[in-house]
């Protein structure tokens, strides 16, 4: 059986190429019947922020991305976890001693050792080698102290890391899914550390240790990473584990083609939420920056997607993320849906307005979003557009100046005169309401509905009159024309 995982570091937000990445852990654990799992990797103590595990977990959850099992939230949203192979969280792990019995393991067997060097001789060797022209990496003087020597210095109360001790001039192989093969030498690589003087593991320790016993099959990652997997590699078979397959994604672009970034874009799931995105528009667009389906469809649930997915349709270059297709998509997705569903999204916008009360009835919220439905894209837009129902609206300069004055005050006269005649402005009445001014006035076509729509709305287009006739209502419509 399969099994993949998402292995974030609570840093502070979900990044919108994370969401991908466990998008397609998700996808392919899915398809083939395995499990998703969801890893915490906060090894650096440095970089953790808190609040962000419940943040990653929820954003994960609205997209509707969620893991079988790891790390979860309980009904009080508290963390908690699910399965077998737990902890979950990386410093929990810490804590059980899981990291340095591999350590220690590696040491034994003359895999790793430890390293006394301050971080002021680190810092000149650096300096030194930069000054030679040469590519920065420790220069292996521990290598050469003794076990026994160690271990007094360290009971001296000496502060020590350990190391990963890599053969010399030895070509590291390994087959990328998408990448293809990857050969470096290990003259180009560094003796790794692989726990810290705080006694934590470093990243590449815990990740190879944690995909073994968490008995990951496949690392489905950024590539960011793919300069790493060589440590990686080499772990594996100083361990004696199996190695995985390794699929690593191509990064997530702006459209200048830079990485997208907090800094210059929207690039955090939360940040799409709160722009009124629809979790299902935005996870399919996502998968669509990097992959495309056989199909060649564009509108794919997550169903779908999980039938038609494959890494070999994913690129191996950056996908361009670009919010204008993400707004189509989003566009496709809300006039999909049902009525009932929509008014319940755009009803916290329009109240925030100020527009509707929080006890409308829900026959008008209907009514309300239905005229809306096709035009907006994204939630929030229902404000801008819908801003001339609920509030008074200056009329465009130029559009009544199409007709003249006697024209607009025989219209009105006409529309009043209907107006008399009907107690309310029900759905019924409303469809009906224009053929009748067309009667009593002889106005038709651009003649009427043009001033029509400009003495009621303040513009010459917008959203289905009757719509726009009921929601105002008699009384309202009255008031606008005088
Ligand atoms: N903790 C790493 C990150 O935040 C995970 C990398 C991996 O999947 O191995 O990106």
């Amino acid at each position: 059986m399969v099994r993949l995982r998402f292995a974030p570091s609570p840093t502070g937000y979900l990044h919108i190429g994370g969401l991908r990445t466990a998008l397609y852990n998700y996808l392919y654990a899915k398809q083939n019947g395995g499990k998703f799992l969801l890893r915490i990797e906060d090894t650096d103590r440095t970089r953790y922020v808190e609040g962000a595990i419940e943040n990653l977990i929820h954003e994960l959850k609205w997209a509707g991305v969620e893991a079988d099992e790891g790390v979860c939230l309980d009904e009080n949203g508290k963390i908690t976890e699910v399965g077998e192979c737990g902890p979950y969280i990386q410093s929990e792990r810490v804590e059980k001693g899981i990291y340095n019995k591999y350590a220690e393991e590696l040491i034994e067997r003359g895999y790793a050792y430890y390293c006394f060097c301050s971080k002021e001789r680190l810092d000149d060797v650096k300096n030194q080698q930069k000054a030679d022209g040469k590519i920065p990496r420790y220069d292996g003087l521990c290598r050469g102290v003794s076990i026994e020597d160690a271990k007094k210095r360290i009971a001296n109360g000496e502060s020590y890391v350990i190391r990963l001790k890599l053969p010399e001039n030895r070509d590291i192989v390994f087959e990328d899914v998408i990448k293809g093969k990857i050969t470096i030498n290990t003259n180009d690589m560094d003796d790794q550390v692989l726990i810290k003087a705080d006694g934590f593991p470093t990243y590449h320790f815990a990740v190879v240790v944690d995909d073994h016993l968490m008995g990951i099959t496949h690392i489905v990652r950024g590539d960011e990473w793919i300069s790493s997997t060589p440590k990686h590699i080499y772990l594996y078979e100083a361990l004696g584990f199996e190695k995985p397959t390794f699929v690593h994604l191509p990064t997530v672009l702006n459209k200048s083609g830079k990485k997208l970034s907090k800094r210059n874009d929207d690039a955090s799931v939360e940040d799409f939420r709160l722009k009124g995105y629809l979790p299902e528009a935005l996870i399919n667009y996502l998968a669509l920056v990097g992959w495309s389906p056989e199909s060649n469809e564009e509108i794919l649930s997550l169903d779908e997607m999980v039938k038609q997915f494959s890494f070999d349709r994913v690129s191996k270059s950056g996908g361009v993320f670009d919010v204008d297709k993400l707004d189509w998509v989003n566009a496709q997705y809300i006039r999909k849906m049902e009525v009932s569903e929509l008014a319940k999204l755009v009803k916290p916008y329009l109240v925030k307005a100020g527009f509707i009360k929080e006890d409308i009835c829900e026959k008008r919220l209907e009514l309300i979003t239905k005229t809306f439905q096709e035009s907006i894209s994204r939630l929030p837009e229902i404000v801008e557009q819908s801003r001339f129902l609920f509030e008074d609206v200056a009329v465009e300069p130029d559009a009544l100046k199409m007709r003249n004055v006697e024209h607009i005050e025989i219209l009105k006269e006409k529309m009043k005169e209907e107006l008399s005649q009907i107690e309310e402005m029900d759905e019924e009445t409303a469809k009906g309401f224009m053929k009748k001014v067309q009667k009593a006035s002889g106005f038709k076509g651009k003649d009427l509905y043009m001033p029509v729509r400009a003495l009621l709305t303040g513009q010459v287009h917008g959203p289905e009159l009757s719509n726009i006739l009921e929601i105002l209502g008699k009384g309202e419509i009255l008031r606008r024309l005088e």
